[in-house]
C-alpha cells in the first residue's frame, strides 16, 4: 500500500493526525535492531521495514467510538505478547473490542485436561485486562489446524463479522515466512480471507434470513512472530502509555505461555538457592508483573527505542481502500459536458 492511499482514505482521515513518517535513518538503525535475548520468541534481526512506515501515536478523545474491533488469535498467548499494546490503545480510544481464540490451547497448559480449562479462563481474563467486552473460542485442536477444514473456521469467523459489525482486525500475518507453527498461519489465513466475504451480499445467504447484515472489514494489523524478511512492517504503534495493560494481559496467561506465574516461580527458585532479585519485589503479584515487564517485555522496549518511545509494537497495516464508485462519480463531475 502506498502512503497517498492511505492518506486519502476517508475513513482514516481522523487517524492521520496521530501519525507520522519514520525518518529513513530511524528505518535504517530499527533494521539493525537485535533481541533482547529475554524473548523465548523473537530473534535477531526480527523486523524489518516498508519504504512507507508510519508511527502511530496516541489520539486524544474517542476517535474510534462506534467501531468494532476483533482481535483473533490461534492461542491465548499470540494477541496478549505480540498485539496487547496496540488492542488496549484502540479500546482506549473508542473501540469496542472483542478477542476471539481460534485454538483449544490443548498442547500447552499445565493443569488437568491438558490446561483446556485454565486457558479457558486466561483467554477471559486476557481479555478483560485489555478491556475486550466478550471473549470468544472455537476450540479447534491445538497444532493441528492445518489438518481442520480453513473454509469452516473462515465461516465462523463471517458469521462473527457479520454479527458484531467488525470495523477492524488485529490478527497473525497470514503471509509470515518462516512461521513453524501451522495454526498461527490458518488463522491468519481465515481471518483476512473472512474480511472480504463478510461484505458479499450473496455468501451464506442463511445469515441475512437470520437476520444478518453484509458487513466488509476495512482495517487490518498483522502481527508476525518470526523474521518476515520481506519488508511487510509498514506500522509502529507507541504503546508506552499501554505498556501496564499489556503486562496485565499476559499476566493472566496463567496456564501457558512465558509469563502468568512464571515470575513468582523464579521467585521461589531463587529463594530455595538462598537469593532473591529486588525487582521481583516481596509478593508474587509484584513478581509477576514485574518478570513480565522487566524481561519479556524487552524487544518491545528496544523497538521503542529506535523510534524515541517507550515502548512499541510492529504491524503490517492495510487501511481502507478509495471507494471506485466514488472516484469515477468525482471524475465525472469534474469532466462530463452538457448533452
Ligand atoms: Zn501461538
Amino acid at each position: 500500500m502506498e502512503r497517498r492511499m492511505f492518506l486519502g482514505g476517508g475513513a482514516a482521515a481522523g487517524a492521520v493526525m496521530a501519525q507520522q513518517a519514520a525518518t529513513p535513518a530511524q528505518t535504517a538503525a530499527a533494521v539493525r535492531m537485535r533481541s533482547s535475548g529475554y524473548s523465548p520468541f523473537t530473534t535477531p534481526d526480527y523486523y524489518t521495514f516498508a519504504n512507507d512506515l508510519t508511527i502511530e501515536r496516541n489520539q486524544t478523545g474517542k476517535p474510534h467510538a462506534g467501531k468494532v474491533l476483533a482481535a483473533i488469535q490461534a492461542h491465548s498467548d499470540d494477541i496478549t505478547l505480540y498485539a496487547g499494546g496496540l488492542v488496549a490503545k484502540l479500546i482506549d480510544e473508542g473501540y469496542t473490542g472483542y478477542l476471539i481464540r481460534i485454538s483449544n490451547d490443548e498442547a500447552a497448559g499445565r493443569t488437568l485436561g491438558h490446561g483446556v480449562v485454565q486457558n479457558e479462563i486466561d483467554n477471559r481474563e486476557a481479555a478483560k485486562a485489555l478491556g475486550c467486552k466478550k471473549a470468544y473460542t472455537f476450540y479447534y485442536r491445538n497444532h493441528r489446524m492445518d489438518d481442520c477444514a480453513e473454509i469452516e473456521i473462515r465461516q465462523r469467523l463471517i458469521f462473527l463479522y457479520r454479527l458484531l459489525q467488525v470495523d477492524t482486525i488485529v490478527t497473525m500475518d497470514p503471509y509470515n515466512h518462516y512461521e513453524e507453527n501451522p495454526d498461527h498461519l490458518v488463522a491468519g489465513r481465515a481471518a483476512e480471507a473472512a474480511c472480504w466475504l463478510a461484505g458479499a451480499s450473496k455468501d451464506y445467504p442463511e445469515h441475512f434470513k437470520a437476520g444478518l447484515k453484509p458487513h466488509s472489514v476495512r482495517e487490518k494489523y498483522y502481527h508476525a512472530r518470526s523474521p518476515q524478511g520481506h519488508n511487510l512492517v509498514n506500522r509502529i504503534v507507541d504503546i508506552s502509555s499501554y505498556i501496564d495493560h499489556k503486562v496485565r494481559c499476559n499476566v493472566a496467561n496463567k496456564g501457558k505461555g512465558p509469563a502468568g506465574e512464571n515470575g513468582s516461580r523464579f521467585r521461589a527458585e531463587l529463594a530455595r538457592q538462598g537469593k532473591k532479585l529486588a525487582l521481583l519485589g516481596d509478593d508474587d503479584d509484584t513478581a509477576n508483573v514485574q518478570y513480565v515487564k522487566h524481561f519479556l517485555m524487552e524487544d518491545w522496549r528496544l523497538l521503542g527505542e529506535q523510534f524515541g518511545l517507550g515502548y512499541a509494537e510492529a504491524f503490517r497495516y492495510i487501511g481502507p481502500q478509495p471507494d471506485y464508485r466514488e472516484r469515477i462519480r468525482q471524475y465525472a463531475e469534474k469532466h462530463a459536458t452538457a448533452l
